[in-house]
């Protein structure tokens, strides 16, 4: 379950920018009224992080660019241009693989010039493995050599399919495609390459004779080893890829991935890979990024979405600061002229990234490592909060920390200071830990404070927590009671933990508000040990369905009790009613009334619908039953 594709949600606006590269139209470029010209000079670029732009450009498009770099990007910061050519260049080992308007060698040459003169660094990119075509077109590689084609049934206009995939066993592939990535590492001088390898769903595939029935995740690492081979090996350079594929998503909250078997092979490839981890939806928190920095990979989180998800991840990456995470990369998934188009409605609102950049650059800062054990997303307000602090000597300054220290703080989220709970000094063991109580309201733990650095310098930081919610909590009788489960919640949507299901938090229809627990194809099999034994007259348990998130009402829900925790007496069965096709987002108790029973034990059990349905577009793949509170008698 997750956020739409980047590329499917936005299919028409990609459509357009694609198809201007690939057929060589004209970009709608225009040229910058005064009113968007950078209103003044920005902060330096930070020391050592990285701020890119992702973009793709045609032979059309290098002198807007150029225009852009020296107007838009220069002034706001960024260091990093990664220029997705694809097929878009005058490829002289392979004349017939080059789309129309290609960029020339010395267009490239030029743009390059342009980059250095402005401090920017120039990563070429080839799209690998995937996105050999986009909806009806298909790109030159499998058109020229069909016998590459992994689906070579599938017809060239790409019917009922996302993107086609080249043959990563095909003997005459790699020898094709380093071709062409030699030439532009040569054109482009360039010291690192982005072999993209996102959304690479056609893998394994019936059609292809040498792939049938063999591990997609061996395929897809051969395809990424392959590839470092030639380019960090052979050639010597940095290798850049798309994260997505290799995001375990049973573990890992990720706003943007699917998952699949792909994620296997992240045992299977080279460390010094880096990673650009996309983060398109706006979530409370990031994090895959932490977990490609603990399987010992550099991240570039890649943002997208408008300019508050953008925010939202930039402080991701501050609360993930470590030596291997590397800044923040804009993508674009457009052209040039994007960048000059006015910042939409949000979220969705992908156009003006130009805007967003220069809204959100000089959020990208150092800073040191740090652990802080915000709250789950919400918690009651007659309950005292503990938190954990901890400040690091490493980060991502470039330079060694000699000491750290900061002031902890608890904002609102209009950024007004609530609270202060003293100090944070690094080094110090065990970890500090703060008590206290909030009113209800929504807020964020905030570390503002300097770091000190060899050479005598200090740098001053601001890690934010992700948000959470102070509540109010709903009384109940089996609030603060013991549960147990039979079967794990996912990791990936723990809310409070064990705790949870009686914690007197009700969450809003939101999926991702932290509050509502997940079950991955697995019942909710729940036993409430109420500590007493207690007349019960009411068993009320909530749930979601989100269907758009792969999130369903259970089929049924049997609530029984229990005196001794052993011996259980079923005391209602509820069948669900609601169509699982109902739209939207809704919270749907079943509600046992008028049971006058006497027990210490209830038990709720709740049938997830195990798979999605035929009809719905995540068909036969696991469901989620989430659930956020079993109420036993509750006051209101
Ligand atoms: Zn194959």
């Amino acid at each position: 379950m997750t956020w739409p594709r980047k590329t499917l949600a936005n299919a028409d606006k990609l459509c357009i920018a694609t198809v201007i590269v690939a057929m060589g139209l004209s970009a709608c470029t225009h040229t910058p009224t005064p009113d968007e010209q950078p209103a003044g000079k920005a902060s330096a670029p930070a020391v050592g992080l990285w701020r890119g732009v992702h973009l793709f450009a045609n032979g059309d498009q290098i002198e807007p660019l150029k225009r852009a770099i020296v107007e838009k990007l220069a002034p706001s910061g960024i260091n990093i241009l990664v220029l997705e050519v694809d097929y878009g260049f005058e490829y002289k080992s392979h004349p017939e693989l080059q789309w129309a308007k290609p960029i020339s060698k010395k267009q490239a040459r030029e743009l390059l010039e342009v980059c250095r003169k402005h401090g920017m660094r120039l990563i070429p990119q080839f799209q690998c493995l995937g996105h050999q075509s986009w909806a009806r077109k298909t790109h030159p590689l499998l058109i020229e050599y069909p016998e590459l084609d992994e689906t070579p049934q599938i017809p060239l206009d790409n019917p009922g399919i996302y993107c086609r995939s080249w043959c990563p066993l095909h003997p005459k592939v790699n020898k094709i495609v380093f071709a062409l990535i030699d030439e532009l590492i040569d054109a482009f001088e360039a010291d690192a390459f982005h072999v993209g390898m996102d959304e690479v769903y056609l893998i394994a595939s019936d059609q292809c004779d040498r792939c049938r029935g063999r591990d997609a995740a061996e395929l897809y690492a051969r395809a990424v080893n392959d590839l470092h081979g030639h380019i960090v090996r052979k050639r010597g350079l940095e290798m850049l890829m798309w994260a997505d594929m290799l995001v375990d998503s049973e573990q890992v909250f990720s706003s943007t991935t699917w998952g699949g078997p792909t994620c296997r092979a992240l045992d299977k490839i080279p460390r010094d890979i880096i990673m650009c981890d996309w983060q398109y939806g706006d979530t409370r928190d990031y994090p895959s990024i932490k977990y490609f920095i603990d399987e010992g990979f550099r991240v570039w989180p890649s943002g997208w979405n408008g300019t508050r998800a953008t925010k939202g991840l930039i402080e991701a990456e501050g609360r993930y600061a470590h030596p291997r995470m590397l800044g923040h990369l804009y993508t674009t998934w457009s052209a040039v002229f994007d960048l000059y188009e006015p910042t939409g409605a949000e979220p969705g609102g992908r156009r003006g990234v130009g805007a967003i950049i220069k809204e959100t650059a000089h959020l990208i800062r150092p800073a040191p490592a740090t652990r802080m054990t915000a709250p789950p997303a919400t918690h009651a307000v007659d309950r005292e909060i503990r938190m954990e602090i901890e400040l690091r000597e490493e980060g991502n300054f470039g330079k060694a920390i000699r000491s750290a220290s900061a002031e902890i703080l608890i904002q609102d989220l209009e950024g007004t200071r609530v609270k202060s709970l003293g100090r944070a000094v690094s080094g110090s063991t065990p970890a500090k830990e703060v008590c206290f109580r909030l009113p209800v309201g929504s807020y964020r733990a905030v570390l503002r404070g300097d770091a000190h650095l060899e050479g005598d310098e200090n740098h001053p930081f601001e890690v934010f927590s992700p948000a959470f919610r102070v509540a109010k909590a709903h009384a109940h009788a089996a609030r603060g009671a013991a549960v147990g489960l039979v079967n794990p919640f996912s990791p990936k949507y723990p809310a409070a933990g064990v705790s949870t299901l009686t914690d007197g938090i009700l969450s809003d229809e939101t999926w991702w508000s932290g509050d509502w627990q997940g079950f991955h194809r697995h019942d909710l099999d729940a036993t409430v040990d109420l500590g007493r034994s207690v007349l019960i007259q009411t068993i009320r348990t909530t749930f979601l369905q989100h269907q758009d998130a792969w999130i369903f009402l259970p089929t049924s829900v049997e609530n029984a009790v229990s005196a001794d925790g052993e011996s259980f007496r079923t005391v209602a069965e509820m069948t669900n009613t609601i169509p699982p096709k109902k739209p939207g987002a809704f919270i749907h108790p079943f509600e046992a009334e008028d049971l006058n029973t006497v027990a210490r034990y209830v038990r709720v059990r709740a049938h997830n619908i195990g798979v999605c349905p035929q009809w719905h577009k995540g068909r036969g793949g696991p469901a989620w039953l989430f659930v956020d509170e079993i109420m036993v008698n509750p006051a209101e």
